[in-house]
């Protein structure tokens, strides 16, 4: 039976309730972070007769999409990267096109590398990106000997957590929307896939998507993960003070895989370096920045923006989920009703959309 009659099985055997947590639905999505709710968006846009709960422990845009940066660079370091890169890059543009509202603001950006990485770098980034050769960069931003930068376009950034809550906000006409619930165990049975909620709720799902972000290591699905390696990496960007102008460019550096980001509506740049902190759990104390932190920020900065390195350096810290093959991991689970999306090497916003379309296929619902 197709995920949409399913539905239509359902809500007939409900007599057509639809309010309330109901006891058995077609698909589940478990986690309300920005893949989360980018999966949920593409179920109903295939089967739009399906019954689909999302569910989050917290609000919806919590997690790692609360502290994303957001930025979304059209490039991939390999094939299916790029292909993704490619597929998400004409999501966003018609997402912006056709929710012109939503916080996704095109960005100026260039890239600094050394003339040899030239022949890297256009393979890597889009044809869409129009790499094109430039001393423009913005002031704070010296080129050290031997660099040269290159123009891109097409680049953007977004606040990741109010996308996702605008985009949930679009789904509870379709789709019914948990927030604040837990879930405790996930069980595949022969009728379906029994979940097991902090709410004291059991139900079951057709089929289900795990969407955890860096919560790889819930009790609910710990087991099921495990085989997929993936692992949790810290995630740092500093706030770096001196107010960006209004057409700034964000600078990627592509030896250090860092990047600075003009963030004019909040008055300061966003310096985001590679933290090599592995293993870390997100529900633990936050420690904050610490000073290797600064000092490994520093080093970066020193080189290429000075007076940023001179200057006072806060931020945001949290974690996400690396899949360890540097492609985000989107995989069939134990006898394939259960769908990982996630581990997506710190880009799972810019690759989010490909990342949902895959776990769509996954599911098998008809349509694509
Ligand atoms: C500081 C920082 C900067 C970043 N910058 C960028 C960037 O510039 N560009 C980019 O593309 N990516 C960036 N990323 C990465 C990107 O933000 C993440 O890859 C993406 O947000 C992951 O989305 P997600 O939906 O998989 O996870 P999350 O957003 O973490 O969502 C997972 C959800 O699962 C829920 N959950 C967990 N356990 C349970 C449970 N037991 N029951 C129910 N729900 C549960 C959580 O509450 C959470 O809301 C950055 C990340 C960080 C931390």
């Amino acid at each position: 039976m197709s995920a949409a009659t399913a539905g239509t099985a359902h809500r007939a055997a409900a007599g057509g309730r639809r309010a309330g947590v109901r006891d058995q639905v077609d698909i589940a999505v478990l986690g309300g972070g920005i893949i989360g709710c980018l999966t949920a968006r593409e179920i109903i846009r295939r089967a739009p007769g399906a019954s689909v709960l999302l569910l989050d422990r917290e609000l919806v845009g919590g997690g790692a999409s609360l502290r994303s940066a957001g930025l979304h660079i059209p490039r991939g370091a390999t094939a299916a990267v790029r292909e993704m890169a490619r597929f998400s890059h004409e999501h966003y543009r018609k997402l912006v096109q056709d929710r012109p509202g939503l916080p996704l603001r095109p960005v100026a950006m260039r890239v600094v590398g050394t003339a040899a990485d030239e022949p890297r770098l256009r393979t890597d980034y889009l044809p869409e990106a129009e790499l094109t050769a430039t001393s423009d960069l913005p002031d704070e931003v010296s080129l050290p000997p031997g660099a040269a930068a290159w123009s891109v376009q097409g680049g953007h950034y977004a606040d990741v957590a109010q996308v996702t809550r605008a985009l949930t906000a679009d789904l509870r006409t379709d789709a019914q929307i948990g927030e604040a619930v837990r879930v405790d165990a996930v069980t595949e049975h022969r009728d379906g896939v029994a979940l097991r909620l902090g709410t004291g709720e059991e139900l079951t799902a057709g089929k289900v998507v795990l969407a955890p972000g860096p919560w790889l290591a819930a009790p609910a699905w710990r087991a099921m993960v495990a085989p997929l390696e993936a692992r949790v990496k810290k995630v740092v960007a500093l706030h770096v003070g001196g107010r960006p102008a209004p057409h700034d460019a964000a600078v990627i550096f592509e030896r250090e895989d860092a990047f600075l980001l003009p963030l004019p509506e909040r008055g300061h740049w966003l310096f985001s370096y590679t933290c090599s902190e592995w293993d870390v759990d997100p529900d633990a104390p936050s420690k904050g920045l610490t000073e290797h932190n600064l000092h490994e920020a520093r080093e970066i900065l020193r080189r290429h923006a000075p007076a940023m390195a001179a200057g006072r350096l806060s931020g945001r810290v949290f974690c996400d989920a690396y899949s360890g093959t540097g492609e985000p991991t989107v995989r069939a689970l134990g006898d394939g009703r259960v769908v990982f999306a996630g581990a997506a090497n710190g880009s799972g916003y810019r690759l989010g959309p490909a990342i949902a379309a895959r776990a769509a296929d996954l599911l098998d619902m008809g349509g694509s």
